[in-house]
């Protein structure tokens, strides 16, 4: 499959029939990352995002959110740091979501994410966001539990519930010059082990290495289920999910980076125009800087 069709096939649009049996985590397109192309394809993502960015940020209308969501080990830190290496740190800005707080859990589970929200102009990225809500808590019956909400009100429509207010938000997020782009990193059970393997085996890795972390993978099954429900019920066509194959590094980023890449091309941002009473300010401008450097030659010339 060529890259271009295979972008086509991780955005996810006939949402119903979504299944993620129908994506192999281990997909390269043919592509080969010791072949020169990989590599090149990739730097030019980087270099268009940065100049895309760029033009985002000085036309100062839209703002962009990446969420990204993914098993542990699936390779989202590593995605976000290449992808945006080019990208003027100014314009950008990520939040990890953690477990929520005491006070975060005294609001609806949407309260904590408006903070974070990106400005106009700005790229913002969520590492992992509200969709734990209907993940992780939806796995571990107890976070539920602790979430303080009145009795009546949980019922077993809540995971529904939960995709409907989600689905509003973000409409409403689009409507109001927000582009949003969701990224779930598919990667296989057999390559999650091996990169728990480096994690204890590599000294400089062995910090990341969580005993949890083993925990959740023996639940790896009904998170799969939870992924794929959620994909379902929230893939729309201003929020679409990406499904990316994770268990290639360098594909996953190529896949990320061509995906924001294409979204915000389509976006177009401009650089605002300078014209009319504000040009003709800028002419002044300009002349007066030029004078100064002449007059500054002149007393140079006198003082010598
Ligand atoms: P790394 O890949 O480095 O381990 P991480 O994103 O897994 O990064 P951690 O600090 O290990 O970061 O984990 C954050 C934890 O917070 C995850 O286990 C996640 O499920 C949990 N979490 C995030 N949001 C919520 C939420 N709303 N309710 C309950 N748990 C949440
Ligand atoms: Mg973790």
């Amino acid at each position: 499959m060529k890259l271009s069709e295979h972008t086509i096939h991780c955005r996810i649009d006939k949402s119903d029939r979504f299944r993620l049996a129908d994506h192999d985590p281990a997909e390269t397109c043919g592509l080969d990352i010791e072949k020169k192309e990989a590599k090149d394809l990739l730097a030019d993502d980087v270099k268009r995002l940065s100049d895309l960015q760029e033009r985002l940020y000085a036309e100062d209308r839209w703002s962009v959110l990446l969420i990204f969501q993914a098993m542990d080990a699936a390779g989202k830190d590593s995605a976000i740091k290449h992808v945006m290496s080019g990208v003027n740190p100014q314009g950008c800005q990520v939040h990890a979501f953690k477990a929520p707080s005491a006070q975060e859990l005294d609001h609806d589970f949407l309260w904590r994410t408006t903070m974070a929200l990106p400005e106009r102009g700005r790229i913002g990225i969520f590492n992992r966001s509200y969709y734990e809500e209907v993940l992780v808590v939806r796995v571990h019956s107890k976070i539920l539990q602790g979430q303080k909400l009145p009795k009546g009100l949980v019922t077993d429509r809540i995971w529904h519930e939960r995709y409907e207010s989600i689905r509003d938000f973000e409409r409403h997020m689009a409507r109001n010059g927000t582009l949003i782009l969701k990224f779930f990193l598919n990667v296989s059970k057999e390559e999650q082990r091996q990169r728990f393997l480096d994690r204890i085996e590599e000294p400089a890795k062995r910090w990341k290495f969580s005993m949890g972390d083993v925990a959740e993978r023996e639940l790896w099954d009904r998170y799969m289920e939870a992924y794929e429900e959620m994909i379902r019920h929230t893939s729309t066509a201003e929020a679409p999910w990406h499904v990316i194959a994770a268990d290639n590094k360098w594909f996953t980023r190529l896949m990320v980076a061509r995906t924001i890449v294409n979204a915000l091309d389509r976006l177009d941002p401009k650089f605002p125009k300078v014209e009319g009473a504000a040009l003709d300010e800028l002419k002044k401008a300009r002349e007066a800087l030029l004078a100064e450097e002449k007059s500054d030659a002149r007393r140079a010339k006198n003082q010598r």
